[in-house]
């Protein structure tokens, strides 16, 4: 199936993220490293190639970005420089700025049993 390449979502994930996502060599060493790979529908190394690839639709479908817990370490451990977890962020941004929210209240189990924090922490980076 032919890609249609978004160039202007591409500059944009740069310009939010400050990283160059052409500097990627796809040596895969940040999916090897990552701890939620299992949960994430695309590895965070093919994020990078859709990115380039201009495809905004193939990867707004994935929740790749929604899963990484921006633990760092894939940035720390690129050998590229390249920090990941800030283009898995700029790529949330892109969406939330949509007006889409992430989080569906009705189907949270418990909600009044989980930890403040982390219920903090889960609407700060999926709710508009
Ligand atoms: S570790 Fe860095 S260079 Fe290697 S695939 Fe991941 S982003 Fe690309
Ligand atoms: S920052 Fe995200 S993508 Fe990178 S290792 Fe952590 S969870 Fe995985």
């Amino acid at each position: 199936m032919k890609v249609k390449r978004d160039q202007e979502f591409l500059d944009k994930v740069e310009e939010l993220s400050g990283q160059s996502v052409n500097a990627c060599i796809r040596c895969g060493t940040c999916s090897a490293g990552c701890p939620f790979v299992k949960d994430m529908d695309v590895l965070p190394e093919r994020i990078f190639k859709k990115i380039v690839l201009g495809d905004k639709e193939g990867i707004l479908e994935k929740n790749t970005m929604w899963i990484c817990a921006a633990c760092f370490t894939c940035s720390v451990r690129c050998p590229r420089d390249i920090d990941i977890a800030k283009i898995m962020e700029a790529v949330r941004q892109i969406v939330l700025r949509e007006d889409i929210d992430m989080v569906d209240l009705d189907h949270i189990e418990n909600l009044e049993e989980l930890p403040q924090l982390a219920v903090v922490g889960c609407f700060r980076k999926e709710t508009a």
